[in-house]
């Protein structure tokens, strides 16, 4: 390692006499630090962490060259008695963790005592405090394992703390650290984000003399959403459902951002694990898998988690900057989230579809539709002017480019891409059976095809995975195979096994491999784009479309069905 260097050589007469030696205690307080303390970023969260523990309204952050020169956090929180301050500097002192025992239980950010110490042993720390009914404050310095006296001074009620010349006594650290602004970034980064779990809480940054932003306290989560993840995105952001966390030990809230919206990476999604803001692998994965046929395969979603759980379930103390959290029971946190993800994303699908396309219960026969779509040609407009149940029903109106099915319910023109909304409800159909050991059907006659060897190998591992679907593929002589039963209902469509195989050998492995070859087996089953449609076909499609759980999309995350409302139309014909 090469902090290695840091440290004192051993005096002359140890080293002489042997190579083991107790290291000096300032030494030793640098290598704690030295985990605590990385860069002015881990100075703020410590500070900014106090400061929410002594239940500050207000906390203002004040840098100087990206907290390199200078980091300062002022709170108006309960404060710090005077005969306390010489405890609080001291390592191992704090007055949220009394024994061992309590290591279970912690409920409070901080709770190692280390945070100021390890500061201190870094940089110049001072600390100013009043208590709200002291008349008077107090102010202490520490700097490498030494304080000096607590002195009376004036100040606000609340606690003053501020950090100078981060690693000025430790050079190597001191040439690690990135330019001013990157550093600077990192923390603005980090605040506005945490800012989410604390509405309540006035947070401001200010760098070089100048306030940067400042989020007033709010009553309004969306408000604070709005100025964490910007006005736009903050709107597309659905509540997690209700009856997320049933059957879970704690509480799971959040946000998370409606199909079609997502970024190209990870960092909005945040997770904060009892009001801590955390990372945490194994929920990562939660998302991807609750969004596993809503999104985009390479995009990601984002949106914020509050996780409520006993502190005794979390383990905090995993890594000593507190960045990745260790779960105890960490696989059923991770089925709550995925579950409550899945169960919002459905519900928003639902009401979305039954908000661009009312279907008359009843499904239609074809000859009625036919007659529909003649009527709405032969009769003037007043004569077409019908109930308004009738109205809103779908009708399927004609073909277009082979490719999209036009309809209209009386209000809006909806269009329905035939490839997408039969890959949805076939893959449905697909689930359902592996999940109800549906029947398959065996078929009269069994296809044959055989393939290369790369091909073959892929597919021998799906084989498994494809007969839960109720698609039956055996061994027919070497790398020779036949379909010998599809899922029942799905009728033996041609199916595009080239297409199929060479999906999964593309597709990047994130997604569950379950629903992966599913998704596959789906979209290499059914109607293409460029093919042509009867009425009735595309009236039975429009109307299976309707029961499926995810009307909106296809498996992959596309869209199955644009409406363009009346509004939107008036729009082209600029008449508003
Ligand atoms: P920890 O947060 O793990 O307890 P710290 O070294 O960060 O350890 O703080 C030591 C103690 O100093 C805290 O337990 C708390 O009693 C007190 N303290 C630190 N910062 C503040 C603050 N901003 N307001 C009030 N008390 C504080
Ligand atoms: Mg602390």
């Amino acid at each position: 390692m090469t902090t290695l260097s840091l440290y004192r050589p051993p005096s002359r007469s140890t080293a002489l006499t042997s190579p083991i030696h107790i290291l000096d205690p300032q030494t030793i307080g640098q290598i704690a630090a030295g985990e605590i303390i990385e860069r002015p970023l881990s100075v703020v969260k410590e500070l900014v962490e106090n400061a929410v523990d002594a239940g500050a309204t207000r906390i203002t952050v004040t840098l100087e060259e990206g907290g390199i020169a200078l980091v300062e956090v002022v709170d108006d929180g309960s404060g710090i008695a005077p005969a306390d301050l010489p405890l609080a500097v001291q390592r191992h002192a704090t007055s949220k963790l009394a024994l061992a025992s309590d290591l279970e239980s912690i409920d409070t950010l901080g709770f190692r005592g280390e945070g100021l110490a390890s500061i201190a042993a870094v940089a110049q720390l001072e600390i100013l405090s009043r208590e709200s009914n002291a008349e008077i404050g107090a102010r202490i310095s520490a700097h490498a394992e030494r304080a000096g006296r607590v002195e009376p001074s004036a100040a606000p009620v609340g606690t003053t703390v501020r950090a100078r010349n981060l690693f000025a006594n430790v050079p190597v650290r001191r040439e690690y650290l990135r330019s001013a602004s990157a550093e600077f970034n990192r923390i603005s980064g980090w605040l506005s984000t945490f800012a989410l779990a604390y509405p309540g809480i006035t947070f401001s940054l200010h760098h070089g003399g100048k306030e940067v932003w400042v989020m007033p306290a709010t009553v309004d989560m969306q408000a604070r959403l709005a100025m964490v993840f910007g006005k736009s995105a903050a709107e597309t952001l659905m509540p997690l459902s209700a009856e997320a966390a049933r059957g879970m030990q704690g509480a799971l809230t959040g946000y998370i951002s409606s199909p079609g919206n997502d970024r190209p990476d990870r960092r909005m999604q945040l997770l904060f694990v009892n009001g801590r803001l955390l990372r945490s692998t194994l929920l990562a994965g939660a998302w991807t898998a609750g969004y596993a046929t809503f999104a985009m395969i390479g995009r990601q979603p984002y949106g914020a988690l509050f996780l409520t759980l006993p502190p005794e379930h979390v383990d905090p103390n995993v890594h000593p900057t507190k960045s990745d959290v260790r779960l105890r029971y960490g696989h059923q946190v991770f089925d709550s989230v995925k579950r409550a993800i899945v169960t919002t994303l459905r519900d928003h699908a639902t009401q979305r579809f039954r908000d661009a396309v009312t279907v008359s219960p009843a499904p239609q026969s074809m000859d009625r539709s036919l007659a529909q779509l003649q009527s709405l040609f032969e009769h003037s407009p007043s004569e077409t002017d019908e109930p308004e149940t009738e109205r809103s029903t779908l009708r399927v109106l004609a073909q277009l480019d082979n490719t999209f099915i036009l309809a209209a319910d009386g209000r809006a023109l909806v269009l329905v891409d035939q490839h997408a909304a039969h890959e949805r409800i076939a893959y449905e159909r697909i689930v359902a059976a592996a999940q109800n050991h549906g029947p398959s059907e065996a078929l009269l006659v069994p296809v044959t095809f055989e393939l290369g060897p790369g091909e073959s190998a892929v597919l021998d591992r799906a084989l498994d995975i494809l007969r839960e679907g109720g698609l039956d593929i055996e061994h027919f002589g070497e790398r020779t195979y036949r379909i010998a039963a599809t899922p029942a209902g799905y009728r033996a469509r041609p199916f595009d096994i080239g297409g199929f195989l060479g999906d999964l050998t593309e597709e990047p492995k994130q997604r569950d491999v379950r629903e992966r070859i599913w998704a596959s087996l789906a979209c290499h089953s059914v109607t293409r784009a460029g093919e042509r449609l009867d009425f009735s076909e595309m009236t039975t499609l429009v109307e299976r479309l309707q029961l499926c759980e995810n009307p909106m999309h296809c498996p992959h995350g596309r869209p199955t069905i644009v409406r363009m409302d009346s509004e939107a139309i008036q729009r082209l014909f600029k008449r508003i």
